[in-house]
């Protein structure tokens, strides 16, 4: 190969760099993992040579990789694993009957059964399926349904019986079990915490899990997803051991950024570990700061949230807060002062995660701190419905304030958090740009944003998120080549047509990974 040609040459494109220098091109040469230039077509042949891969893209568009700032690959890996029941794999109970029988058919009996996505406001039946629709389908498998929301699920009666959970058995705090009205025996609905079935219900081995990620690995790639940041609260040392060998054995693609517990930050410490550790393929990104350590639930007392924080921050970790509603918003903002107050060096590129509702009183307060908000409009997509029905109209126009956030420079980096929703980036960037629902329905449009903005919450501004801004985020030479070709231009469709735009080619490292 000769040091003076490049390795790729990807040309004949409509290619948005999301460069504010270069902003269009039409080709892109790479050497080895890294962008070389970025220019028309006339400069191709000064970095072409006899052994350049050559990629004609007949004037498709091209665009940075897509970086989902907040997701969950290993539970997405499992859920992978999962029967889709999802309103477009099935829209009755008589439709995940046929779906759970069909894959009960092809392993033995008493195998579990896990099934996934169902939404009961999507189902022609419009109520959710209970043990006895499930035993119709699978009476000889233990069987799981879970709920989209992942907050309820449906048992048969062998999964039941072998959960031991009968007629007497007590509700757990944090959820109850569903019951017949008449007898008082379970339905099958679980609704909520329920920690029989929590622990009771057999891990996937390693073997299944690793089925999950590839098959995980291909949903991100065929997405055009090149980097993902788990913000899955629960992640440990151990965790980060496995990612290191998934990693190594190249079933996981896109780069990872590992954010890791706050309960996880002593651990990480000993072994000299913090935000920024690691290389760009798999690295640490700060600290998810959500649960209180007594009981679990999402909604820690300020004292467990400051201490918490103070001491990931102290750690060397990048705080990023779980902020789901308006008091998790104060008492997020609340420990950011307690910093403040505690350490000399403030934070840098403190993260909000999620922060749905948002009132506008709160937003300056957000720009004092410099807050970056990883954000998922797409839920609007896909529950919109349900913001409509259980809102007040004042809630209502603090949904994703997406544009209130531009006008007083708070900075949002789009996520999909999947698998609680799908990981399709275009969904998010649709909703952004629209803000429609799934049905067509307008939520509070005055917080739209233009498609250049939504590209750049999808590339730039999660680089930017973990401290990666230099490696990646726009097609700039010196940065990693990762970029994707698109089926449609989207500058030119109509909003509309943003949904249902594919990937063509999805390259990693200057390696085409993907092709559809
Ligand atoms: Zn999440």
């Amino acid at each position: 190969m000769s040091n003076n040609s490049a390795d790729l040459i990807v040309h004949n494109a409509n290619i948005i760099t999301l460069d504010p220098d270069i902003r269009v091109a039409e080709m892109i040469a790479v050497k080895g993992n890294l962008i070389w230039a970025v220019g028309n077509k006339d400069d191709l042949a000064d970095f072409k040579g006899p052994d350049t891969k050559l990629i004609d893209c007949e004037g498709k568009t091209i665009v940075p990789g897509f970086n989902d700032a907040h997701c969950h690959p290993i539970p997405f890996a499992i859920t992978m694993r999962y029967v889709d029941c999802s309103p477009s794999a099935a829209k009755s109970i008589a439709g995940i009957q046929a779906r759970l029988r069909q894959y009960s058919a092809e392993i033995p009996p008493s195998q579990w059964i896990r099934a996934a996505k169902y939404n009961e406001t999507q189902l022609i039946d419009k109520r959710h399926p209970t043990r006895k629709d499930l035993d119709e389908a699978v009476p000889d498998n233990p069987t799981i349904l879970v709920h989209d929301s992942g907050k309820l699920c449906v048992l048969n009666s062998m999964a039941l019986t072998l959960l031991g959970i009968t007629k007497n058995a007590p509700d757990h705090s944090g959820g109850y079990i569903g019951r017949d009205e008449k007898t008082g025996d379970p339905d099958g609905i679980i609704y909520g915490r329920n920690e029989t079935v929590e622990k009771g219900i057999p891990a996937l081995d390693e073997e299944e899990l690793q089925q999950g990620i590839r098959l995980a690995n291909r949903e991100y790639l065929s997405h055009g997803i090149t980097s993902i940041q788990d913000m899955t609260w629960s992640n440990s040392l151990r965790h980060w051991n496995y990612f290191q060998k998934i990693k190594e054995s190249g079933i996981l693609t896109p780069r990872v950024t590992m954010f890791v517990g706050s309960d996880a930050v002593q651990e990480f410490q000993e072994s000299a570990l913090c935000t920024g550790s690691g290389d760009s393929r798999l690295r640490i990104g700060g600290a998810k700061i959500a649960l209180d350590e007594s009981t679990g639930t999402d909604r820690p007392s300020q004292d467990n949230l400051n201490r918490h924080a103070l001491r990931a921050h102290k750690a060397g970790f990048q705080p990023a807060f779980h902020v789901n509603d308006i008091y998790s918003l104060q008492t997020a903002l609340a420990a950011l002062q307690f910093i403040k107050q505690n350490d000399t060096k403030f934070p840098s590129r403190v993260r909000f995660e999620h922060c749905a509702i948002c009132p506008p009183e709160f937003i300056p307060k957000l720009k004092s701190f410099q807050v970056i908000v990883a954000t998922q409009p797409s839920f609007l997509y896909y529950i919109g419905e349900t913001y409509r029905r259980d809102m007040t109209a004042e809630q209502k126009e603090w949904l994703y304030p997406l544009k209130s956030f531009q006008n007083q420079n708070v900075m949002t980096a789009m996520s999909s958090d999947s698998p609680l929703f799908s990981c399709n980036p275009f969904v998010g960037i649709y909703t952004a740009i629209t803000r429609k629902d799934i049905s067509g329905n307008f939520l509070t449009p005055h917080e739209s944003i233009s498609l250049s903005d939504a590209l750049a919450a999808y590339t730039l501004n999660p680089a930017y998120a973990s401290f990666e801004e230099k490696l990646k985020g726009s097609l700039t030479p010196g940065k990693l080549a990762d970029l994707i070709v698109l089926s449609d231009n989207i500058t030119k469709i109509e909003s509309e047509g943003i949904l249902n735009t594919r990937i063509l080619v999805t390259i990693i490292n200057g390696k085409v990974v993907w092709e559809g």
